[in-house]
């Protein structure tokens, strides 16, 4: 079904949502301030967030404008009655839809699915987009990667590294190849300059969840393949 994220401070209005979500099947995690809600949608993998505007602190609007600059999860905003200002405000700083409060919960509901369906179907090239092995899923636009949901920080070289291995899942790939391909023709470095980033790269996706996909193969270069 999918997992939500709420952003309300009011904890009866989230609570109430939460249980109402539960009930139809969805995974819910609940914030009650723009911050912590900003910190969730930077560590998990939502697939939809509710943000009520009106948060204290980092308003909705402000927590909507620095989710755009990482992610496209889909978010609908909770505004007040008649507040046309936010909802203008709201929609032109990316969110994809938004609901007056005081709702009915069918309402909520019924838009929650639209979203959703617009993110699975609105562009079939976004779901070919994301590379997986195990519990590693890349995703080629966003260009994040998450190891069982959490959120990896990858510098660009290392993001291109994992990209091409993973392009290449069970193909030895050499050293040379490596080096052409992700620094490039000119590189004048040695061939050992893989081995550092293929270790900077173990300790980011493999050694802190326990995980083994890229392998050495002596003499010749590396593969990344299911374990
Ligand atoms: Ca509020």
């Amino acid at each position: 079904m999918g997992t939500i994220l709420i952003i309300e401070d009011e904890e009866k209005i989230a609570r109430f949502i939460e249980l109402e979500l539960k009930y139809e099947g969805y995974e819910v995690e609940k914030a009650f301030n723009g911050r912590d809600g900003l910190e969730l949608v930077k560590a998990h993998p939502f697939d939809l967030v509710l943000l009520d505007i009106m948060l204290p602190g980092l308003n909705g609007i402000e927590v909507l404008r620095r989710i755009r600059q990482f992610s496209d999860v889909p978010v609908i905003l909770l505004t007040a009655r008649d507040a046309v200002v936010d909802k203008v405000t709201g929609l032109d700083g990316g969110a994809d839809d938004y609901i007056t409060k005081p709702f009915a919960i069918e309402e909520l509901l019924a838009r929650i699915r639209a979203a959703l369906r617009k993110k699975d179907g609105g562009n079939p090239l976004e779901a070919s987009q994301v590379l997986s092995i195990g519990s590693l899923h890349l995703n080629t636009k966003k260009r994040e990667v998450h190891v069982n949901q959490n959120l990896i920080h990858l510098t660009k070289r290392e993001f291109d590294l994992l990209h091409y291995l993973l392009e290449n899942k069970n193909i030895v790939i050499s050293r040379e190849t490596i080096l052409e391909q992700i620094w490039g023709y000119d590189f004048s470095g040695e061939t050992n300059a893989v081995d550092v980033y293929i270790r900077f790269l173990r300790s980011k996706v493999e050694e802190p969840f326990g995980l083994k996909i890229i392998y050495t193969v002596r003499g010749v270069g590396y593969v990344i393949k299911d374990e």
